[in-house]
Parts: C-alpha cells; sequence; structure tokens
C-alpha cells in the first residue's frame, strides 16, 4: 500500500511527504482504512511501529471532510507521560502543516497552568493530554468542556494503567457515553487489566494485532 492508496488528502499527503515519510508502515495500513469507517479500533503497537500516525491521520482527515459548526474539542488523544504528549501534538502539527484551520492544545502536568487555561478556552479540535491534567481542566476551566467529543485515543494504554490512571480513565470515559465516540485504543501488551478496560471504553472493536 502507499498512502494514496488509503485515500488521505492531498494537504496531509504534502505533511507526510515533508515528514519524509513515503509508505505506510504494517499498522498504518491496517488502522487507517478501519478508523477511516468510524469504528472502534483496539490495536497492539509498540513504540516505533508508526502508531502514532495511524491514529492521527484518519483523525486529521475525518476533521477535514466534516467540519465542525462552531469551534470545540473533538478528538482527545491520552497519553501517559507528558513527553509522549508533546510528542504526539509535535507529529500531528506537521502532518496538518497544510491543513487550514486545524488546532492542536495540550492539557499537561508540569506546565504552566494559566496558559494552558487560555490555550484551551480557544477549543482546539484535538487535544492531546494526560489524563490527571484534562480532568483539572474540565472540573476547573469553565470555557472547556469535551461535550462534543467525537474521537477518543487511549494511546499506550498499558502504561496508563502502569502509571496509576485507571481512576482518571474511568472518569473520562463515563463523560461521553461510548455509542456516541469513535474509541481507538493502543497498547503494546494486553494482559486482563487493558482487556477490562477494553470492555470498558469500546464498542464492538475491530482488532488489530501485529
Ligand atoms: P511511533 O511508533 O509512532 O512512535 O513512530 C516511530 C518512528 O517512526 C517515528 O520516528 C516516526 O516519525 C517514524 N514513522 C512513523 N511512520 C512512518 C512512515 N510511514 N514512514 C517513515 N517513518 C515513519
Amino acid at each position: 500500500t502507499t498512502f494514496q492508496t488509503l485515500q488521505l488528502s492531498r494537504p496531509v499527503l504534502k505533511g507526510l511527504g515533508q515528514l519524509g515519510y513515503t509508505r505506510p508502515s504494517p499498522i498504518q495500513s491496517a488502522v487507517i482504512p478501519i478508523a477511516l469507517l468510524g469504528k472502534d479500533v483496539v490495536a497492539g503497537a509498540v513504540t516505533g511501529s508508526g502508531k502514532t500516525a495511524a491514529y492521527l491521520l484518519p483523525i486529521i482527515e475525518r476533521l477535514l471532510y466534516k467540519p465542525a459548526k462552531i469551534s470545540s474539542t473533538r478528538v482527545v488523544i491520552l497519553a501517559p507521560t507528558r513527553e509522549l504528549a508533546i510528542q504526539v501534538c509535535d507529529v500531528g502539527k506537521k502532518i496538518a502543516h497544510y491543513v487550514n484551520n486545524l488546532s492542536f492544545g495540550l492539557a499537561v502536568g508540569g506546565l504552566n497552568l494559566r496558559q494552558q487555561e487560555q490555550q484551551l478556552k480557544t477549543r482546539p479540535d484535538i487535544v492531546v493530554a494526560t489524563p490527571g491534567r484534562l480532568i483539572d481542566h474540565i472540573r476547573n476551566s469553565p470555557s472547556f468542556s469535551i461535550d462534543s467529543l467525537e474521537v477518543l485515543v487511549i494511546d499506550e494504554a498499558d502504561r496508563m494503567l502502569d502509571e496509576g490512571f485507571q481512576v482518571e480513565l474511568t472518569e473520562i470515559l463515563s463523560l461521553i457515553p461510548k455509542h456516541k465516540r469513535q474509541t481507538l485504543l493502543f497498547s503494546a501488551t494486553m494482559n486482563t487489566k487493558i482487556q477490562d478496560l477494553i470492555q470498558l471504553s469500546l464498542q464492538r472493536p475491530i482488532r488489530i494485532m501485529i
């Protein structure tokens, strides 16, 4: 497969070209068509597999094709650490470099809270977050909400549980009913705790193990 055969649009292909991505990795070839259909996906994917673009690409395409009438946060990407969240946000901005009117926001610990509040007030289309800080913002920033959420990504779900984010994750999941959102879950390992999380967070997911 090529990125063209995956039916990605021109500005996205241009962004990928600039990043030096010429061919989709196996996880990207498998996940992108299914995610574009709007289905829930569980993917077994380690760092280095290209998992970040595997979820960012279908998300960016979706936002491109279904523009929002009012500005709202439509996608939340949850990551276990601030470093990973910053990295994901960075890759997303690069892929979307030639896409107009697409905004990214960060909600992570260790960065200035007020500054993040100012940014989240503008309701970025895509917010990359660690679970604890996302909940802080939902509780304490009156102008930020995830009521319009369409897609939720749980990246490195196994590490998320290892970091002790179980309670925060459950709270976030409870805010938006699962039949109202598309959920994409990535995990390097699949133990029983992850199976429980899959049960709780996804609806009839397609499982992709590469
Ligand atoms: P990830 O598994 O998402 O952390 O990606 C691992 C590395 O592979 C990162 O440095 C990416 O920039 C790179 N990468 C991801 N997808 C591709 C691709 N299709 N072609 C070339 N490099 C890629």
